[in-house]
């Protein structure tokens, strides 16, 4: 066994179908008397339930949600909590949500209480991101760390089955990385193990039409808290281990505008691939918890489901490659394959196309 340091900091998490009422009970646990509420439009169902469910403790709400938080909307919301002199900040939302709620938090050191509507998994680290003009800014701060997380499945009803694909990858990318992070404690690769073994089950599932296949009566519903709880284990390990090449290249490309869980769906396949030869012992795992090569069960897991399998499809331009690789290079990443101009132009080649990656001999 080698030497390693284990620094793994987990919230409350409440888990289950109908947990979402369960949010005003989780506030009371904490002693708070003053809420603001970060819940965009779209999410409108879930936030309405919860505004009217604390009553007298809601103070304040954010409604404007904007993903990768542009500085100028994390200021707006900085302020309604000031003004609101709240001492919580509940999120219900996909990552945009969260992410917006950290920010508050950053600025304020209020507690954060999530609830999650994708698979994002931002409710489980110390990470916050901020984007100004083209660029965004992460960095790490234990205050924007939500204490409790309440993860309801039946929330993850009404996200659009491509969105829900994507956000699964997204899940399983961050799986992927901590097989081969150069942190991770023994315990994090057997944690990202699973998360990949149950996400690649469950995401088939929980974009299966009901009305055109057979799928048996509550499996749809247990598909998605089975892709919930993979999604539970891909943010632990986000929070436990340094992601390399493939997040650096989602976060290069959300600041050029494209969409998050959608990069990380049409990337992770030529990211595996790359790395595949110089992380062997992450690759074992891998093929272990998806049942083949990993590169392109990975692709075939993507295009199965409806995700993007290219950044073309993204509407990256084809030009952008030397962007991004100058990008991507002023900070690289640790990471299993060297990261040097020619392998990252060849990357982005093959992600441009969309090409199933040829198996590793
Ligand atoms: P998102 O939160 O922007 O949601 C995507 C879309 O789906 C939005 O239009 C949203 O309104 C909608 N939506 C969300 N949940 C829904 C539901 N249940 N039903 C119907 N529609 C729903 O996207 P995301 O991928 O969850 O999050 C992306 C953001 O999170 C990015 O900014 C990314 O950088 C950040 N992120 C941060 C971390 C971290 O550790 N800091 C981790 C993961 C993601």
């Amino acid at each position: 066994m080698r030497p390693f340091v284990h620094d793994l900091t987990s919230p409350r998490v409440v888990f289950g179908p109908g947990t979402l009422s369960q949010v005003p009970e989780e506030a009371d646990r904490l002693g708070v008397r003053r809420v603001l509420l970060v819940a965009g439009t779209r999410d409108g169902g879930p936030g309405e339930q919860v505004a009217r469910a604390l009553g007298e403790r809601l103070a304040g709400r954010v409604s404007e949600v904007v993903m990768h938080v542009p500085v100028a909307v994390a200021a707006r919301a900085v302020e309604a909590a000031r003004q609101a002199a709240t001492d919580l900040v509940v999120t219900v939302g996909g990552g945009s949500a969260t992410g917006l709620g950290k920010a508050v938090a950053l600025e304020t050191a209020l507690p954060v209480l999530a609830v999650p509507t994708t698979f994002a998994g931002s409710e489980l680290t110390p990470v916050w991101g901020l984007t100004e003009g083209d660029r965004k800014t992460t960095g790490r701060d234990p205050v924007v760390m939500p204490c409790v997380v309440v993860y309801d499945p039946d929330l993850l009803a009404s996200l659009p089955a491509d969105v829900a694909a994507a956000s699964g990858l997204n899940a399983l990318a961050h799986c992927i990385e901590a097989l081969y992070a150069p942190d991770a404690s023994p315990l994090v690769p057997v944690i990202a193990e699973e998360g990949v073994r149950v996400l690649a089950a469950a995401l088939p599932r929980v974009v299966a039409d009901p009305g055109a296949g057979d799928v048996r009566p509550g499996e749809l519903s247990d598909a998605r808290s089975d892709a919930l709880y993979g999604a539970w284990l891909g943010g632990t390990v986000l929070g436990a281990a340094t992601m390399g090449l493939h997040h650096k290249l989602a976060h290069v490309l959300g600041g050029l505008g494209l969409p998050h869980a959608q990069v990380h769906a049409a990337l992770l396949a030529y990211v595996t691939a790359v790395n595949a030869p110089f992380a062997p012992e992450a690759m074992a795992r891998a093929a272990r918890a998806l049942g083949a090569d990993p590169a392109g069960a990975l692709w075939d897991l993507a295009h199965a489901t409806g995700a993007p399998t290219s950044l073309a499809q993204l509407g990256l331009a084809p030009d952008a490659a030397g962007r991004v690789a100058d990008l991507v290079l002023e900070a690289p990443p640790v990471n299993p394959a060297p990261v040097d101009r020619e392998r990252l132009l060849a990357l982005l080649d093959s992600a441009q196309r969309g090409d199933r990656p040829a198996p590793i001999q």
